[in-house]
């Protein structure tokens, strides 16, 4: 007899798979309970799996040949699930998509149209789409019973202004959906919400979050929802990375075809695997590596960082004309307070100012006494969004809260504004 409903989250990427389970606690709370990856997919896979005080609880390898399967190593995942969690039911699956498009701005539950709409996706993020479809396939096949809901890291972004989405090109690549959708929706979203349950004084606020990660950018969250972000098209632009570039001119791009004839798949391996805090530094994409190195490329590679984030947050001010409450999350936001320090040090002209030993103890609030703009530290959690998204919306006919947050929205392709995006 299972006791628990459960919820499987699948991030999965070129190389890894990404799963945790989320257990529905007493007042449809979700508690995390295990979390895993299998990495090395394509070359030399192997799995761990963690518990929620992150003790390993599993390992596994496979050979070059069944790495290749990623039928197998999905299948893998749920038998060792079902064995690991024998009291949970699993009751249903959901998927981190990177793309939405212009027309996906709320989850979905996964059906073969979507699956074939999502797919027309693929030119827009080549990189992560593909991936993110394997599993829902593999699942339906396998799995046909199970219901599975795509979440969106673009839907957050999907009602800014029309001039926040949109570049200054030729209106006919606007509505072909050349603009910016901004990216790790997901993060934000949790982030906001945290921030509101915690602080309901900034229910109105003008709020910049930092997701510094691997893969980071900032937002600006006026009033809850997103108005303007530094991620575009795709999820190269605004700040650098551990190994994307972040925004270049597009005059280089230029530069590298015409004067030393770089192809596509060039300039994307560059843009995307050897730039950012690697190609800086020429040492690490890792930022922790970075700080605890003495060489003098490593700390350029920190302080182009912490700059460029610095005149990101600035830019995101302006654009909802001020700033109350400055946010930091992922890796390196939760965990370097040098690098929140050196963030916030060029900023304090907009009223920030941190207090060194709130920054160094882990204290959520750390901004200094008499700063007139808040500082906080939250730890991001994309995995319980998409359980929350997945299972709300399984819910959903009985959830009015959730038709209401629909009705209230408007993507803005669908205002009657020129040129939206
Ligand atoms: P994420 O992609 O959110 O997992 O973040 C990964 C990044 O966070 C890597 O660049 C790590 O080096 C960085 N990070 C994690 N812990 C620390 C730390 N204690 N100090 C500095 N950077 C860290």
């Amino acid at each position: 007899m299972k006791r628990h409903s459960s919820c499987l989250v699948l991030n999965a990427g070129s190389s890894s798979l990404k799963f945790s389970v989320l257990r529905q606690v007493a007042g449809n709370e979700l508690q995390a309970v295990l979390g895993g990856q299998i990495s090395g997919i394509g070359t030399l896979a192997s799995f761990e799996a963690k518990d929620a005080r992150r003790r390993v609880l599993a390992e596994h390898r496979w050979d070059a040949e069944q790495s290749q399967q990623r039928e197998l190593l999905l299948a893998f995942v749920l038998d060792w699930l079902g064995t690991a969690l024998p009291d949970d039911r699993i009751v249903a699956a959901g998927h981190r998509v990177v793309h939405g498009g212009r027309r996906f701005s709320r989850p979905e539950r996964i059906t073969p149209e979507l699956l074939t709409e999502l797919q027309a996706l693929v030119p827009l993020a080549p990189l992560h789409q593909p991936h993110n479809l394997a599993p829902m396939r593999i699942l339906a096949a396998s799995h046909p019973e199970l219901p599975q809901v795509a979440c969106f890291d673009t839907a957050f972004h999907a009602h800014q202004p029309w001039y926040a989405r949109s570049y200054a090109l030729p209106r006919e690549l606007s509505d072909e959906g050349v603009c910016s959708y901004g990216f790790h929706g997901l993060s934000y979203e949790y982030v906001s919400q945290q921030l509101a349950a915690q602080h309901p004084e900034l229910a109105n606020a003008r709020v910049v979050i930092c997701h510094l990660g691997n893969g980071s950018s900032i937002t600006a969250v006026h009033a809850g929802r997103s108005v303007d972000t530094s991620m575009g098209f795709t999820a190269l632009d605004g700040v650098p990375m551990g190994t994307r570039c972040g925004s270049v001119d597009p005059g280089v791009l230029l530069y590298l075809m015409n004067e030393k004839g770089m192809g596509a798949a060039e300039i994307e391996d560059l843009l995307y695997r050897r730039s950012g805090l690697l190609g800086v530094s020429g040492l690490s994409n890792d930022m922790k590596v970075l700080q605890e190195s003495d060489s003098p490329d490593a700390r350029r590679a920190v302080e182009l960082f912490c700059f460029r984030c610095a005149k990101e947050v600035a830019a995101l001010a302006g654009s909802m004309g001020g700033l109350d409450a400055l946010v930091f999350t992922a890796g390196i936001g939760e965990n370097s307070p040098a690098i929140r320090a050196e963030i916030c040090e060029r900023l304090a002209w907009l009223g920030v100012a941190v207090d060194p030993e709130a920054n160094q103890s882990r204290a959520h609030d750390i901004s200094a006494a008499q700063a007139r703009v808040s500082v906080f530290v939250l730890p991001t959690n994309e995995e319980m969004m998409i359980a929350t998204h997945t299972l709300a919306l399984l819910a959903e006919g009985e959830d009015e809260a959730e038709l209401v947050r629909r009705e209230e929205y408007t993507p803005c392709w669908t205002a009657p504004i020129p040129a939206t995006c």
